[in-house]
């Protein structure tokens, strides 16, 4: 066996060098080597690459042969696949004489960068024949591509703009807003005329940015944002007949303007659900800003299943803790400990 090794040192977090190597069909945004891969990255997947090791571009036909999240991506191959597909030589012959294994292994060295070895295996006869030319033109290509790679992460994960988290929180000033006001006030929609209102007798709790997907959120922002008060505080004022239930099956009824499709509240008529007895409402919507800021963000990574790419994950992680708000996958520990033990009273503790 024939080893071709390369490395580079990558200032930026393991999840995102990770990240951009799985997003195998953004290739052709940033890679000269493996200029594009077709099909899933998963162990067994047969994955179609257009590579290029040196001038030439060939296609060839891989399988993943290893794939440890965040850590290790490898894949097999061993031919072109215009040339031989389907033929007794592609199956039979041609592995005697050349077959490469491709491993990709990122080494985290702290929370802000990792190293990245990039190596082949080649075995067969004509590497052993060809060595001295195969080492140099992959190589040379390899370390290329590793060039690429580093640029790629650490210009997204350095990417501080062109993304709002919430316009509450991409003001920056939302810490001073005072959280002491009694009752949350009248809460409006988005309409010119005939606007919805709510009234909230009550003061909210639990104020957070959600990042799933169902909530409403403002035009832009990655984060809708989700306070809770009680149910028996809110009441709608005025222009009631616009609202319509969003998903009459999901748990959380949002009760929403059919005009301007904002989500003025969301309620949870199950008595044995954990939200029973609590709505859920958006404060941007209220006359009074002075409203208790984000304590948290809850279901972060759910922004993905909105269309975000997995590695500006890191970036937006960050940003958020630089305005001070811890970032949750579900919610707050404290939230999930109270749900946690809400189950085991449903089941009779
Ligand atoms: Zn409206
Ligand atoms: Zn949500």
């Amino acid at each position: 066996m024939s080893l071709v090794k390369t490395a580079i040192r990558i200032n930026a977090p393991a999840s995102v060098v990770w990240s951009i190597l799985d997003e195998s069909h953004r290739y052709p945004d940033w890679n000269s080597v493996v200029q594009a891969m077709a099909g899933r990255t998963t162990l067994g997947k047969e994955l179609a690459l257009t590579f290029s090791p040196a001038d030439r571009i060939l296609n060839i036909n891989v399988r993943v042969s290893r794939l440890v999240a965040l850590r290790e991506f490898r894949w097999g191959g061993k031919l072109p696949r215009r040339i031989w597909k389907g033929s007794f030589l592609a199956v039979k012959i041609i592995p005697l004489f050349m077959r490469g294994e491709h491993s990709l292994i990122i080494k985290p060295e702290c929370h802000t960068s990792c190293s990245l070895i990039h190596e082949e295996a080649f075995s067969g006869l004509l590497p052993r024949l060809t060595w001295k030319l195969i080492e140099p033109m992959f190589s040379k290509a390899y370390d290329q591509m590793n060039i690429e790679l580093k640029s790629r992460a650490e210009r997204i994960y350095n990417k501080t703009c062109g993304f709002s988290l919430h316009p509450v929180v991409d003001k920056g000033h939302f810490r001073e807003a005072g959280s002491n006001i009694e009752a949350v006030g009248k809460l409006h929609c988005h309409c010119v005329r005939e606007k919805i209102e709510i009234s909230v007798s009550e003061r909210s709790s639990h104020n957070h940015l959600c990042g799933c997907s169902i909530c409403w959120k403002p035009q832009g922002a990655l984060f809708s944002q989700v306070a809770v008060v009680p149910t028996d505080s809110l009441e709608v004022t005025a222009n009631g007949h616009k609202l319509a239930v969003v998903d009459p099956v999901a748990t959380i009824r949002r009760y929403a303007c059919q005009m301007c499709g904002v989500h003025m509240y969301g309620r949870v008529d199950d008595s044995n659900n954990h939200y029973y007895g609590m709505d859920f409402v958006h404060l941007e919507l209220a006359e009074n800003q002075s409203n208790s800021p984000p304590e948290f963000a809850g279901y972060v990574s759910s922004l993905i299943e909105s269309g975000v790419n997995p590695s500006e994950m890191a970036s937006i992680r960050r940003a958020l803790s630089e305005k001070d708000i811890d970032c949750y996958d579900v919610l707050s520990p404290e939230l999930m400990d109270v749900i946690s033990f809400h189950r085991r009273k449903i089941n009779g503790l």
